[in-house]
């Protein structure tokens, strides 16, 4: 591809075909961030435009007939499923939040929710994948000038090239205020020294470093947002980590050593990057709250399907209530993880702050996820066992929506201060 890394052989033949395209960065400093949330266009919860149920449409068919097929082999390879990515970049399928100004589809957070559910419907290992773009480039979006977002999202628009978000570190997952990245600024430029842990799309783009010289520096100015290119000197991209789940998804440390990032790279100025970084997380959470409905949605239509098949006692598994039943709180959970996510994304839609909503989907969606694939396991019985059926994939896969993007515990803590807040005098 275009972006190719300059760096060690740890890299492999992946991260040769799709490097990064730019890194976002968080390093120390002052200064006050303005909200700078996009109103997209008018979403309805009533119902669907024809616009988004052909988006839906086109997603769903895809999802079927070039992701499922696909999908077994790419788990068990755990190679970059980029072929299929390609073919969703060519369909409009990837980076549809682009605005239109930029080359993209201007697409709201709540038409990419929709085909994100679908993709998610197939694999969700290549659906994180696709998702990694938006978290990387939304930083951009919301925080970015005119000439950094036609530089970096015009060309994600002009190639299928696949971008990441660094911000955990070995050290600091949750406690973002802990990273320890440094960036020391020296005339044009600053000078990076620092280490990142579990980037998506890492050996193919971006990442989040962050820096503070004053410990004493709140978390909220202690942070900067950087846009770095994957192949500037000094990136070293790690190998690809053996996941559990979403195997094919590519996930990688990256070190930073004496990488130096010209000025105009800082997003909106010195200091900005833990509210511009806060802030991409409410237009990203809904989206990946629709993967994990997506993942539940594909349980369950797995799980119904087998037991409307499957016989025992002379009768279908369907027949027997305690399946039915199992089937039924399946397809509540599925429902209600689908309706948290809209609203999460509808909110965001209409500029408002959906902090609140997007934690709870994102943590209710999570969680149902790993119910519902665990369910499905049961349905399957023996078979649920096996990796000749889909559903054992689909446990596995699921767990991550617990983990990435703020734990199941992170996201409470949000719910409950957000819920707190509000009854506070
Ligand atoms: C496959 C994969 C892909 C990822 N992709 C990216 C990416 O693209 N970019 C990126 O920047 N990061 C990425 N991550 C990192 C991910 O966001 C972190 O792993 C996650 O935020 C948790 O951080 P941690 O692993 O350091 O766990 P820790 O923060 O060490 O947490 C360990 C446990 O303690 C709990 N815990 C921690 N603090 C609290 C608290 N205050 N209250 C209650 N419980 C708490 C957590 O919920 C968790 O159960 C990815 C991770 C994985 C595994």
């Amino acid at each position: 591809m275009l972006f190719t890394s300059s760096n060690s052989a740890a890299n492999g033949a992946v991260s040769r075909l799709f490097s990064p395209l730019f890194i976002l960065f968080f390093l120390a400093n002052v200064s006050q961030w303005k909200c700078m949330l996009t109103v997209t266009k008018m979403a309805h919860l009533h119902e669907l435009s024809e616009q988004q149920k052909e988006f839906q449409l086109l997603a769903r068919k895809f999802a079927r007939e070039e992701i499922v097929p696909a999908a077994a082999m790419y788990d068990r390879t755990g190679e970059y499923p980029f072929p299929v990515i390609k073919k969703a970049w060519e369909l409009g399928l990837v980076n549809g939040h682009i605005p239109e100004e930029y080359g993209g589809m201007g697409l709201s957070i709540f038409d990419t929710c929709l085909i994100t559910e679908e993709l998610a419907f197939g694999c969700t290992g290549i659906q994180t994948a696709i998702e990694a773009n938006s978290l990387g480039q939304m930083p951009v979006i919301i925080a970015g000038t005119d000439e950094q977002k036609k530089k970096y999202l015009g060309r994600m628009v002009e190639e299928p090239l696949m971008c990441a978000y660094c911000v955990t570190e070995p050290g600091a997952g949750s406690d973002v205020a802990g990273l320890k990245t440094k960036a020391v600024k020296m005339g044009d430029e600053y000078v990076v020294n620092g280490q990142k842990m579990w980037i998506t799309n890492g050996g193919k783009v971006f990442p989040f470093g962050p820096h503070n010289p004053d410990p004493k520096c709140p978390a909220g100015k202690a942070f900067t947002g950087f846009i770095v290119e994957a192949d500037t000197p000094g990136i070293q991209i790690g190998r690809k980590e053996m996941n559990m789940g979403q195997r094919c998804s590519d996930t990688r440390g990256i070190v930073f050593e004496d990488v130096r990032i010209p000025k105009e790279n800082v997003l909106l100025t010195e200091g900005a990057g833990f509210k511009i970084a806060m802030g991409a997380f409410d237009k990203t959470r809904p989206p990946v709250a629709a993967g994990a409905t997506g993942l539940a949605q594909r349980a369950l239509e797995e799980a119904t399907n087998y037991a409307l098949e499957r016989k025992t006692f002379g009768k279908l598994i369907a027949e027997h209530q305690a399946v039915s039943f199992m089937l039924a709180e399946m397809a509540m959970k599925v429902e209600l993880a689908r309706m948290a996510y809209q609203r999460s994304a509808w909110e965001v839609d209409q500029g408002r702050r959906n902090t609140y909503y997007a934690s709870i989907a994102k943590a209710y969606a999570g969680d149902i996820a790993n119910q519902v694939a665990s369910d499905a396991v049961q349905v399957f019985g023996g078979n649920g066992f096996n990796s000749e059926y889909p559903v054992e994939k689909l446990m596995r896969d699921a767990k991550i929506y617990q983990i990435y993007e703020g734990t199941a515990q992170i996201q409470r803590l949000i719910v409950a201060r957000e819920h707190l807040g509000r009854y506070k005098k």
